[in-house]
């Protein structure tokens, strides 16, 4: 038997009113009306939590996110550039392979993971959208050479097109491993073709520009089953504790590598759930993550890097114009 909890009935509205929140205190369910918005400033940082208990799976979150980004997506230059070192060093190339979706790649940043466990005595199927965590202390961020990756204020963690080398740092740092190289693209081309860097990293950029305008990110908005929410961290955190409590689930995302701004809440454990979904490149995990940032090493790294990013970024900024290419700006570095 499949067993997936159903919606609360509560409609849009008795679920604001209910929870008494406006105006910058917003929390806005999945499946919310169009004219329902983000705020675009003033609550700090935005989280989004997930009632997995809801998602049946249909995937229109994942259709939703491919088009609301597809200007963004990688269009490199063919053939490709033989990388450097020869032997270590390798292409990845996924322009030819656009349409798949059952994992991550530089043209698809979400994508569903299903699990079929038994727990209390019924058997479940849990679906999970999978997607960049947005972390509170992001180590993709702290630790890219290049200062390529940039959390903002909002909670939002950004890679910047004009920026990255694509020698795929913050992949390697990622506890889930998200962000994916697409090769023939970018300033390595123009700067050091053969000898730094691989292409681009790409992942969820939690639709900042939607955000920004204060509207929803793609896959909230459209999800029929009202899944995601976004709102203020600690609204959210509340809302998760909440859901939890009423389902006596399970959370995963707020303490995992020092806590994120995405929220999983599911009626069956996250272990059964971890050794249930398929997993490898592009498959992320749902085990447990200490907190990457506390590690002594990557700290002193992340101090070291600060600065010497933030030159290096004007230094490729200088590059890209030199190149013809648009100069970077506060924007590619995500300074709001
Ligand atoms: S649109 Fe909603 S219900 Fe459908 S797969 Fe995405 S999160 Fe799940
Ligand atoms: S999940 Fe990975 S890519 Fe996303 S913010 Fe955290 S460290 Fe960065
Ligand atoms: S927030 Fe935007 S970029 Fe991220 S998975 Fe959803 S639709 Fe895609």
């Amino acid at each position: 038997m499949s067993n997936q909890s159903k919606s609360s009935g509560v409609s849009r509205r008795g679920f604001l009113k209910a929870l008494g929140v406006g105006g910058a205190g917003l929390l806005v369910p999945a499946g919310a009306a169009a004219q329902e918005r983000v705020p675009a400033s003033g609550p700090g940082e935005l989280a989004t939590l997930l009632d997995l208990s809801k998602c049946i799976g249909c995937g229109e979150c994942v259709l939703a996110c491919r088009e609301a980004n597809a200007s963004k997506f990688p269009e490199p230059a063919k053939p490709l550039p033989a990388p450097l070192p020869s032997g270590r060093a390798k292409n990845e190339d996924w322009s030819d392979k656009r349409d798949l979706d059952d994992r991550l790649t530089p043209y698809n940043w979400l994508f569903i993971q299903t699990a079929e466990v038994e727990h209390g005595g019924q058997q479940w199927e849990i679906n999970i959208p999978r997607r960049c965590m947005h972390c509170e202390n992001p180590p993709c961020a702290n630790l890219c050479p290049f200062g390529a990756a940039n959390k903002q204020r909002n909670g939002i963690t950004r890679i910047s097109d004009k920026l990255c080398m694509g020698g795929a740092k913050c992949r390697a740092v990622c506890p889930w491993h998200i962000p994916q190289r697409q090769s023939g693209v970018g300033l390595y081309l123009h700067l050091m073709p053969r000898l730094a860097g691989n292409g681009v990293m790409y992942k969820c950029d939690r639709c900042y520009q939607r955000v920004d305008q204060g509207e929803l990110p793609a896959c909230i908005e459209v999800c029929p089953e009202g899944v995601q929410t976004i709102g203020p961290r600690k609204e959210i955190i509340e809302q998760a504790k909440k859901l939890a409590a009423e389902m006596q689930g399970y959370i995963y995302g707020l303490e995992e590598n020092g806590g994120t701004n995405t929220i999983y809440v599911s009626p069956v454990p996250f272990d059964k759930l971890n050794q249930a979904v398929a997993k490898g490149p592009g498959r992320p995990h749902l085990g447990p993550v200490k907190d990457t940032m506390a590690d002594e090493t990557n700290l002193a790294t992340a101090t070291l890097l600060a600065p010497v990013a933030g030159i290096v970024a004007g230094m490729i900024g200088a590059g890209a114009a030199l190149f013809g290419e648009r100069p970077v700006d506060k924007e590619d570095r995500h300074e709001k």
